[in-house]
C-alpha cells in the first residue's frame, strides 16, 4: 500500500513568535513541486501557532501547523494548560502527544496520552502520538514489547476510523537530541511491530493506512536510510527542523 509521507518539524522550546515567523517563511519561501505530494506540519510553541499560521496561510504553501501539547478538557480551571478549541481557533489541524521528554519531564503518563487522543479523534484534529524506549531497555531486549504496549495504551478505545486520525512516530530516547540515531533496521522492525499491533487493535486495512514516522536525530545526510524502510512513512524531526534548508532538505527526500 502506498501511503503519503509526513515530515513533521517539532520545534520544542526554541523560537521566538518573531523568530518563528522568519523560519515559517524560510520553509514556505522553499516550498517547491513535489511538496504536495507530502504532509509537512511545523508544530511551534503554542505562543508561535498564531504567527506561523498566518505566515503559512498567507503563502498557500499547504504546510500544515500542529501544537506540542494539548488538554483533554475544552476548557476550565486548568492553569497553563491549551484545549483543542484554542487549538483549532488558531488553525491547528495536528497536535504531538506524549513526546517522551513530557512522558518523562512532566509526568504525562499513558492515561493521559490516551484521553488527549481521544479528545483529538473526537475533534477531528490529527494526533502524532510519539512511543518510545530508554537504552536500557533496549539493551535488556524489552524495546519492541515496552513500545508496542505505548501503542496499546495510547490507541485504548479507538475504532478503525477514528485511527486513521492517528500517526505514530517511533522515537528510540536515546536518539532524541544525542546525535546518536537507530539503525534503519531497528527503525524498520519497530514500525513493523508497531503496524503489527495496529491490526491486532483494529484490522489489517487500518494498520495498512496508518503512517508510522521514526523520529530521533533524522537529518538530511541520514534519512534516506530511513525513509526506504518499506513501514517508516517519514520523520518527525526535532533540531534539525529549526534551520529551514535542513527542513526542506528533508521534505524534498520525502
Ligand atoms: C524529537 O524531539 O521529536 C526529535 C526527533 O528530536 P531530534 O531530531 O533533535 O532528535
Amino acid at each position: 500500500m502506498t501511503r503519503r509521507p509526513i515530515i513533521a518539524g517539532n520545534w520544542k522550546m526554541n523560537m521566538t513568535p518573531a523568530e518563528s515567523v522568519i523560519l515559517s517563511q524560510g520553509i514556505s519561501n522553499r516550498y517547491a513541486r513535489g511538496w504536495d505530494k507530502v504532509d509537512v506540519v511545523v508544530c511551534p510553541p503554542a505562543i508561535d501557532l498564531r504567527s506561523v499560521f498566518t505566515v503559512l496561510d498567507f503563502d498557500k504553501s499547504n504546510i500544515d501547523v500542529g501544537a506540542q501539547n494539548v488538554h483533554w478538557e475544552p476548557s476550565g480551571a486548568f492553569t497553563g494548560e491549551i484545549s483543542i478549541p484554542m487549538l483549532k481557533d488558531v488553525g491547528c489541524s495536528w497536535c504531538i502527544v506524549g513526546h517522551s521528554e513530557r512522558r518523562e519531564m512532566f509526568g504525562e503518563t499513558d492515561g493521559d496520552v490516551n484521553r488527549k487522543v481521544r479528545a483529538l479523534v473526537d475533534a477531528k484534529m490529527c494526533a502524532i502520538v510519539c512511543v518510545g524506549e530508554s537504552l536500557s531497555m533496549r539493551d535488556g531486549g524489552d524495546a519492541v514489547q515496552f513500545v508496542c504496549d505505548q501503542v496499546r495504551a495510547a490507541l485504548a478505545g479507538l475504532d478503525a476510523q477514528e485511527v486513521a486520525f492517528v500517526t505514530v512516530a517511533y522515537e528510540p530516547i536515546w536518539a532524541i537530541g544525542t546525535g546518536r540515531t537507530a539503525t534503519p533496521e531497528q527503525a524498520q522492525e519497530m514500525a513493523a511491530a508497531i503496524r503489527a499491533t495496529v491490526a491486532e487493535l483494529v484490522g489489517q486495512e487500518a494498520a495498512d493506512a496508518m503512517r508510522v514516522l521514526y523520529g530521533g536525530s533524522m537529518k538530511p545526510e541520514n534519512a534516506d536510510g530511513f525513509l526506504a524502510c518499506p513501514d517508516v512513512d517519514g520523520g518527525l524531526i526535532g533540531g534539525a527542523a529549526l534551520k529551514a534548508e535542513d527542513f526542506a532538505a528533508l521534505v524534498e527526500a520525502a
